[in-house]
């Protein structure tokens, strides 16, 4: 299916090398842009550099092209677009939508009457008191009582009300750097992405980012969230945790290994080169074929 405007995007953060969780998500992502014709670029979200590993973002680059994943044009690095998030946060402070707030996670805790899906709500403490920037302070902002509502790709329709399920959320961190669900934002703006394809550990940020996008004025990019590649105990595998690097000496059982956890049917001939498996595959790919996958552990995980 030709669909000539779909821009789509990998925006892997350099904390440790690809692993097989991440090459699950890069290759959902490619194989949806590619499949459609359209552009798959690659962003390298090193926003917090607190957890940044040198040489990392050319290590991940090295990977993802010897499994055959070639983006199109330069990548982009959240570091260098600070920027465009200033202007994106003084857009949002002159609308009146901002304010400072001195509260530390542990005075949220302990103030908050409220718990939601990612922890306790932020009770408003500061809301009013019109405070001033200053060391220590984030910019919190205010959220409305209106429910968001989404079709993702995969997950089908989603509603959120934002106050219920996290309160006024940060935008800037008290520790200087821009948060995330802004960075994200402004960065798939900036690059046209109309087609987010990622792991559905962030399925629950997504209202929040359609929401920002709404209050920017920008056109709200699809979703389409990818099932997690979960570790033996249950959780989502970490790069932090260098959890079960790929080897980009060997890649195409891994290739194998996340094609059929994607719900696809693994080839007869297993003794493809890469380029091979990436032309047998593109069109093959049912992205549909993912509801059939549950999350799950990679270790018992063993299509081959
Ligand atoms: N950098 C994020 C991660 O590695 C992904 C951000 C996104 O896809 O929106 O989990």
């Amino acid at each position: 299916m030709a669909e000539p405007g779909y821009c789509g995007r990998f925006a892997p953060s350099p904390t440790g090398p690809l692993h097989f969780g991440s090459l699950v998500t890069a290759m959902a992502s490619y194989l949806e842009a590619r499949a459609r014709h359209g552009r798959w670029l690659l962003r390298i979200d090193d926003l917090d550099q607190t957890r940044c590993v040198p040489g990392m973002a050319g290590h991940i680059m090295r990977t993802l092209e010897a499994f055959g994943m070639h983006w199109d044009g330069r990548p982009a690095w959240q570091s260098r677009n600070q920027a465009a998030y200033q202007a994106a946060l003084e857009r949002l402070r002159r609308d009146g939508r901002l304010y400072h707030c001195r509260c530390s996670r542990r005075q949220v805790a302990a103030a908050a009457t409220r718990s939601g899906p990612e922890g306790p709500i932020y009770p408003g403490t500061c809301r009013g008191l019109d405070l001033g920037p200053g060391p220590g302070r984030a910019t919190r902002i205010r959220v409305d009582d209106t429910p968001i509502r989404f079709e993702d790709g995969l997950f089908g329709p989603q509603t959120q009300n934002l106050s219920e399920w996290v309160g006024d959320f940060v935008v800037h961190r008290a520790d200087g750097y821009f948060a995330y669900q802004l960075a994200v934002v402004v960065d798939d703006h900036l690059a046209g992405i109309n087609q987010v394809v990622r792991g559905a550990d962030l399925l629950a940020s997504t209202a929040r980012q359609l929401w920002l996008h709404d209050l920017l004025g920008q056109p709200r990019p699809r979703h389409l969230h990818v099932p997690l590649v979960l570790g033996p105990d249950g959780k989502k595998l970490s790069k932090r945790d260098a959890a079960h690097p790929v080897d980009p000496a060997q890649p195409l059982p891994d290739l194998l290994a996340a094609w059929t956890f994607l719900g696809q049917t693994p080839p007869q001939d297993r003794d493809l080169s890469v380029e091979e498996f990436w032309q047998w595959a593109l069109p093959l790919w049912q992205p549909e074929r993912m509801k059939q996958t549950e999350s799950r552990d990679e270790r018992t995980t063993d299509p081959l």
